[in-house]
């Protein structure tokens, strides 16, 4: 049976006996307190189309990232422009690049679209190989993902380097990067090259540091005449984020404070929760994001029971070579669970 939410005695779910989550890189302490405000007025609007409502979440991030409005496509999550950039580099027919390991769920229908996949190796620590990408675009090559910070490694490429990489490889192929995680670190977005390359599409969220991971709403930033591309895989451009996330979104974009809180607190609960599992003999990459990438080869207790005993939820193993598993980065209440689970 379901409950009712028109019924006199309905009560919102209680969460308080859910798990610890720490398996998908959500922020913890968000939506933000003025994204709150804003999607609970917005519940009111409901009942209308959110289209003026999204230019003007448009005009927002067009002026975030120094581009013009024809530059953004907006998404139901980040996700919704990885399945169009799925599709329209399946329309080119031929294979696409992408890092083993990295980010890849989003890929899984590729083959039902007649799309080959080329997995690159990363470097021994764990960032994305760029001289060997480059190396393996042939004839057939027409993307490659650059999910920038990784997920789950935390690494990130060096700017320059990424930049040299962009130019020599967009003469022949599309870039696609990724910067879910962007926010987490002191790099800036490569958004502004967007005006002058026409083969590069970026992909943001705001699941991760703005807290609207439940709300689904992302964007990509690319040249207008790919973003028109692209946008005509959708029957209408940007009509898949409701007026709530939309609301929220906009809002989340002038609470500049929470993000200066969600860093400041990521950064310390960063430092612990590595300190700890280094104490504790595991090897961590050091990480740009709000997740650890570490080493389960000295872990001599079966890590994933010690979760499940302790009701949190973590990942899995990525690379069973040096048993490699991620974690999400909690609260630091959350985080003191997860390491006294360990030990
Ligand atoms: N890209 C990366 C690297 C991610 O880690 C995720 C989610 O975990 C996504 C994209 C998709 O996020 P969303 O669809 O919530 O924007």
């Amino acid at each position: 049976t379901f409950a009712n939410p028109l019924a006199e005695d309905y009560v919102l779910p209680d969460f308080d006996n859910s798990p610890i989550l720490l398996r998908s890189n959500e922020n913890p302490y968000g939506p933000s307190p003025l994204a709150r405000i804003a999607m609970t007025k917005s519940v009111n609007n409901s009942n209308r189309y959110g289209w003026n409502l999204e230019s003007e979440l448009i005009s927002a991030l067009a002026k975030k990232n120094n581009v013009a409005d024809n530059n953004i496509l907006l998404g139901a999550g980040s996700t919704e422009i990885l399945d169009l950039v799925l599709q329209y580099t399946a329309l080119k027919k031929g294979n696409f690049i992408m890092a083993e390991t990295t980010y890849n769920y989003w890929t899984a229908p590729c083959e039902k679209l007649g799309l080959k996949k080329i997995k690159i190796p990363l470097t021994k620590d764990k960032k994305h190989d760029l001289t060997a990408m480059l190396k393996a675009i042939d004839a057939d090559t027409k993307m490659i993902y650059i999910c920038n910070p990784n997920n789950p490694t935390g690494t990130i490429c060096d700017r320059e380097k990424l930049v040299s990489f962009i130019n020599e490889a967009t003469k022949k192929v599309i870039v696609f990067v990724d910067e879910a995680y962007i926010d987490f670190t002191k790099e800036q977005s490569l958004s502004n090259l967007v005006t002058e390359n026409k083969n590069l599409i970026i992909a943001k969220t705001f699941s991760k540091m703005y807290g609207l991971a439940g709300a689904r709403i992302g964007y990509a930033i690319a040249n207008p005449a790919t973003i028109e591309e692209i946008g005509s895989l959708k029957s209408s451009a940007n009509d898949s984020v409701g007026v709530v996330s939309t609301a929220g979104a906009i809002a989340s974009l002038q609470d500049e404070n929470f993000v200066k809180q969600v860093n400041s607190n990521n950064e310390e609960v960063k430092k612990y929760t590595i300190d700890q599992l280094t104490q504790l003999n595991l090897t961590c990459i050091p990480s740009y994001s709000n997740f650890i990438y570490f080493s389960l080869e000295n872990y001599k207790k079966d890590y994933f029971k010690q979760l499940e005993n302790h009701n949190i939820l973590g990942t899995k193993i990525y690379e069973e070579n040096g048993k490699w598993t991620r974690i999400t980065i909690g609260t630091m209440k959350e985080m003191q669970l997860f390491i006294a689970a360990l030990k």
